[in-house]
């Protein structure tokens, strides 16, 4: 399996909890892509999409240039979540 890391400002941060800045709370930010390339701001595609598992609303989505995506939290056996309808925009 392969692990992302997220960050907030420079800082690994665990991926599904806010992170209190100086700004107020931050969304922590995956670092790279499944494939290895960094998700620069710019040039990765934030999307979200709607989940019906017990307990979660839905998935953050970064879609790299490559067109892989990181998926927030990782869909399980509990979610049957398809990350082909992914729409996103540009940060
Ligand atoms: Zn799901
Ligand atoms: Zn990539």
């Amino acid at each position: 399996m392969t692990s992302v890391l997220y960050t907030v400002d420079g800082r690994v941060v665990p991926p599904r909890e806010l992170v209190r800045t100086a700004n107020g709370w931050a969304e922590p930010v995956p670092v790279r892509c499944p494939a290895g390339h960094p998700l620069r701001s710019g040039r990765t595609l934030v999307g979200w999409i709607p989940c019906l598992a017990p307990g979660r609303t839905g998935h953050r989505t970064h879609q790299c240039e490559c067109r892989q995506i990181v998926c927030t939290p990782e869909p399980d056996d509990a979610c049957s979540c398809q990350l082909g309808q992914v729409n996103g925009r540009k940060v």
